[in-house]
């Protein structure tokens, strides 16, 4: 069967979460309040984040970009495990609730193709930043998830795929109850643990190989 990562960018690509990273940053007043209702899930992520993001007005584009590009760091072995996905023909593919502004531009170094990044847009063109979401829930998720990771894994079918996700938060959990193989590390390792999901804790991208390369040997 052929092998496919789906990997989360925020918090796990990255070393921190640069949706939260930029607001505070800013700091626009009212951001605080929309925070605190996604957790309670008072609102879904995907009205959250237009909120919050509608909060900053565009002619700030250009600190808001340099700011979410500059803040950023990418985890320590994501270029070896790219590398590692290509010599053992397993499909990469970023499944991510981050913004094209800085998840792009974040990931042009690692030479993966445009097709196999999903993730959320922007647009500048109006007062204040409006987040568009090119890749909404399917009607099997009802969770208005914005960027919905459930719905990309379901077009590679089980039966085909080995699936494997690799996530630190509680928006990877419905994506990790579909797959094969669960790489987790922070909140998605608490999720995990609370319902008994089996999963590999990572800290670094130099883990989920090791643990790649002993699955590859014993199959
Ligand atoms: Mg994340
Ligand atoms: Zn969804």
């Amino acid at each position: 069967m052929k092998r496919v990562i789906f990997c989360d960018f925020d918090g796990t690509i990255t070393e921190n979460d640069n949706i939260v990273a930029i607001i505070r940053h800013f700091n626009p007043p009212g951001w605080e309040t929309i925070v605190n209702d996604i957790v309670a899930q008072r609102k879904t992520i995907r009205e959250g984040v237009g909120e919050m993001f509608r909060l900053l007005p565009t002619s700030m584009k250009r600190e808001v970009v340099d700011y979410a590009i500059s803040n950023a760091k990418i985890r320590a072995g994501f270029a070896e495990l790219l590398q590692f996905c290509k010599d053992t023909d397993i499909e990469f593919y970023v499944t991510s609730g981050g913004i094209d502004f800085f998840v792009y531009p974040l990931l042009a170094p690692f030479g993966i193709s445009e097709e196999r990044i999903y993730c959320n847009g922007s647009d500048f063109s109006g007062e204040q930043i409006e987040i568009t979401w090119p890749h909404p829930c399917d009607g099997d998720c009802k969770t208005d998830c914005g960027m919905c990771k459930s719905t990309i894994i379901r077009r590679f079918p089980g039966e085909r795929y080995e699936r494997i996700i690799i996530g630190d938060s509680v928006t990877d959990f419905e994506g990790a109850k579909l797959v094969d193989t669960v790489f987790a590390r922070s909140h998605l390792i608490l999720k995990c643990k609370e319902l008994g999901l089996p999963y590999h804790p990572f800290e670094t991208f130099h883990d989920v190989i090791k643990v790649l390369k002993l699955q590859e040997a014993t199959t």
